[in-house]
């Protein structure tokens, strides 16, 4: 089975695609996680869009696309989960058409609907461990242990330098512009299954189950 999860930035998309990958045995594809480790390893590609990431602008569409469709072509043992991709209509279209080269399919659309106010709040309490990417909140998630991921248990929580109130301002016009209007692209074409992205994490996920079966 193959999704996408769409929502603005800080919906809670990142969260739930883990948990799906632990319950699922899915493939999270994010191109924001990618852009930041081709950012971090120093590729030109990434020097290239790290002003733009930083400011909170999309970076373009042929980059993107490019590199979703790499990670098409490898293993995707419970299928994909597409997360922060298509994010413009002409990367829809073209995921529409890589699925279709690569003798694949596209199952669901869940829709997060969450807030804006919800939204400032979930950003700018935001950090993620450095060494397994688990992704926490200052007041709604914290690690048992201050400091210390639950989860691989490194030391090495970080935040983003886009999880600041100026580069979201951005991030969310970007966000009314160019990406809500993959609501009715995909309502259209009966993908679309909206859920309420508000509730704590286990409701969430629970929601998203629901539109999965
Ligand atoms: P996205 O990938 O859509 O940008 P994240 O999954 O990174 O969103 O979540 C943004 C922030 O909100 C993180 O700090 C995360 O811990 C927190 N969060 C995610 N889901 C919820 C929820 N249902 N309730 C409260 N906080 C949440
Ligand atoms: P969030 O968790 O807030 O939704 P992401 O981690 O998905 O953010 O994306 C961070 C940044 O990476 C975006 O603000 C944008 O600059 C870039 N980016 C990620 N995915 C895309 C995409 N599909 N198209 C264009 N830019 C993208
Ligand atoms: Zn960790």
């Amino acid at each position: 089975m193959n999704i996408i999860l769409l929502g603005p930035p800080g919906a809670g998309k990142g969260t739930q695609a883990r948990r799906l990958v632990e319950e699922r045995d899915m493939i999270q594809l994010s191109t924001g996680d990618m852009l930041r480790e081709a950012k971090d390893s120093g590729t030109e590609m990434g020097e290239k869009v790290a002003k733009v990431m930083a400011a909170g602008q999309l970076v373009t569409d042929e980059i993107v696309i490019g590199l979703i469709e790499e990670k098409l072509q490898g293993d995707n043992a419970g299928g994909f989960i597409f997360d922060g991709f298509p994010r413009t209509l002409p990367q829809a279209d073209a995921l529409g058409e890589l699925l279709t080269k690569y003798n694949n399919t596209l199952d669901v659309v869940v829709e997060m609907q969450v807030d804006d106010e919800a939204l400032v709040n979930r950003i700018t309490g935001r950090f993620t461990c450095g060494g397994c990417g688990e992704v926490y909140h200052d007041d709604t998630k914290r690690p048992a242990k201050e400091g210390v991921c639950d989860v691989c248990g490194k030391s090495d929580m970080k935040r983003r330098a886009d999880d600041n109130a100026d580069a979201l301002r951005t991030r969310l016009m970007e966000y009314y512009k160019k990406t809500s209007p993959l609501i009715g692209y995909y309502y259209a074409k009966g993908d679309l299954k909206s859920i309420n992205g508000l509730g704590e994490i286990e409701d969430v996920a629970a929601l998203i189950k629901t539109a999965l079966n």
